[in-house]
């Protein structure tokens, strides 16, 4: 029965370091997007610790493809083509041909902003090829990466290669419900009959982008789009319309610039998000306890510590007593109470240097730092009275608990992590529960 709650509780427990990475890269992503590159590169820091020592290789993935947005934004080209490089390997090895096809797409865009245009267009290439093979079929990946090969056609003056690209992905059927792509699309091709010295029909691609751009509101693209409709209206020598978007680019720098001031504000946001989210990844949704997440990493903490200053930590694994049969006979929601009220009752009675997590179901632990096994016992002895006198109504019948206690502590430093503590607990813990239950028993 214990052993097959210990499976749960490994998965549980591994549910937490995923969200907590989830929590980290979301951070990285909200400081991301409000141009804060600083703070989120310090939450791909926190995120990258807990990779490391959980991760499997999705979350590596997953910390690659937000590291590269940041090495781009901060325009740190040879960061952001190692770490596309290694993103690029990982997800092949992963089968993620989606990822793969991005990654060398985003290639294709640094090696673009560095003129490179034969890399750009070979790794472009590698893009079309992956996009291919991811399943089920997924064209717009295919247009991400031809939007890149375009324009290194365009860098490398290859002009027929290029348009019938670009016409190509404007008569997509499927274009219209991908906004972004499709803006994109328009602005290469304002670019293209640039080159061509079209200025007319380019003025009228990066007007119908802006109309696009401005439906999804992304600021910067607009902003180069104006620039270069502000170009165009000298190379046509219409100073009435050169007028017009003149002013229409001022309110653009304008609605820039208050963007700038919100974002403090922002900031202070995301940053009290921040603190709700870690919180809320130590905690016991139930009973606002510890989690085991939380006191695996404390108590790891506190046994390197215990070694070195020969201090003694004890461990009380504790379980409440046929606990099933409350479930059973008064329904989950009583059984949730009964957890609370024990968890009430726990907290109750420690002080400072103790510490009290739910390790899951109908199971706790209590952490003592400092003293002996003997102390350890009587506090074991304190809580089981304090619980067996917790009167819990239902109906107008009143319910006694009772609980087994198994107590250990850590063999005068040579139990250096949690897992091998708790081991020693849950051991004298099921002797308890085999001896009759509603008793303490001391690890040997
Ligand atoms: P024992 O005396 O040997 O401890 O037996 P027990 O009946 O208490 O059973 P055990 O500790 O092995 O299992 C605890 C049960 O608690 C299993 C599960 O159905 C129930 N449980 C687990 N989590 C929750 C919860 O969050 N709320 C409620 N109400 N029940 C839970
Ligand atoms: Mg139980």
């Amino acid at each position: 029965m214990l052993l097959l709650y210990r499976i749960g509780s490994g998965l549980w427990k591994l549910n937490d370091h995923k969200s907590i990475l989830t929590a980290h890269i979301n951070n990285a992503a909200s400081f991301y997007c409000i141009g804060d590159i600083e703070e989120a590169f310090n939450s791909i820091d926190s995120y990258h610790e807990v990779c490391n020592k959980y991760g499997d290789e999705a979350d590596w993935v997953n910390l690659y493809n937000i590291l590269f947005l940041l090495y781009e934004f901060n325009k740190d080209n040879e960061k952001a083509k190692e770490t596309l490089s290694k993103s690029i390997k990982l997800a092949k090895k992963l089968k993620k041909y989606n990822i793969v096809s991005n990654g060398y797409s985003n290639l294709s865009h640094v090696y673009i902003a560095e003129g490179n245009y034969v890399n750009a267009l070979e790794m472009a290439k590698l893009g079309l090829e992956m996009a291919k093979l991811h399943k089920p079929e997924t064209p717009i990946l295919e247009v991400r990466v031809k939007l890149n090969l375009a324009k290194s056609y365009i860098g490398l003056e290859d002009l027929d290669a290029s348009k019938s690209l670009i016409d190509e992905i404007i008569k997509a059927p499927f274009l219209d419900s991908f906004i972004r792509e499709k803006s994109q699309c328009y602005d290469l091709q304002g670019t293209w009959y640039t080159k061509k010295k079209l200025y007319l029909e380019a003025y009228e691609s990066f007007t119908y982008a802006k109309h696009l751009v401005e439906g999804y509101n992304d600021v910067n693209l607009l902003k180069t789009i104006q620039e270069k409709r502000c170009e165009l209206c000298e190379l046509l020598n219409d100073v009435h319309l050169g007028y017009i978007v003149q002013k229409e680019y001022i309110a653009l720098l304008k609605e820039i610039s208050d963007r700038k001031l919100s974002l403090a504000a922002l900031k202070l946001d995301i940053k009290h998000s921040i603190s709700a989210i870690e919180a809320k990844a130590n905690v016991d949704y139930l009973t606002g306890i510890y989690n085991r997440n939380y006191l695996e990493t404390t108590v790891n903490d506190w046994l390197e510590q215990a070694s070195i200053k020969n201090e003694t930590i004890i461990c009380l694994a504790l379980d409440i007593d046929n606990f099933k049969a409350i479930n059973d006979e008064f329904g989950h929601l009583f059984g949730d109470e009964v957890i609370k009220q024990v968890s009430k009752s726990c907290s109750s009675i420690l002080r400072e240097n103790e510490l009290i997590g739910r390790y899951g179901g109908d199971e706790f632990i209590v952490i003592l730092k400092g003293v002996s096994l003997e102390v350890g016992k009587e506090k074991a002895k304190q809580i089981e009275e304090n619980i067996r006198n917790l009167k819990i109504t239902k109906d107008e019948k009143s319910i006694t608990i009772q609980v087994s206690i198994g107590a250990a502590d850590n063999s005068g430093g040579k139990v250096s992590s949690f897992q091998d503590l708790f081991h020693f607990a849950d051991i004298a813990l099921y002797k308890a529960k085999k001896g009759g239950k509603n008793q303490i028993c001391v690890s040997e």
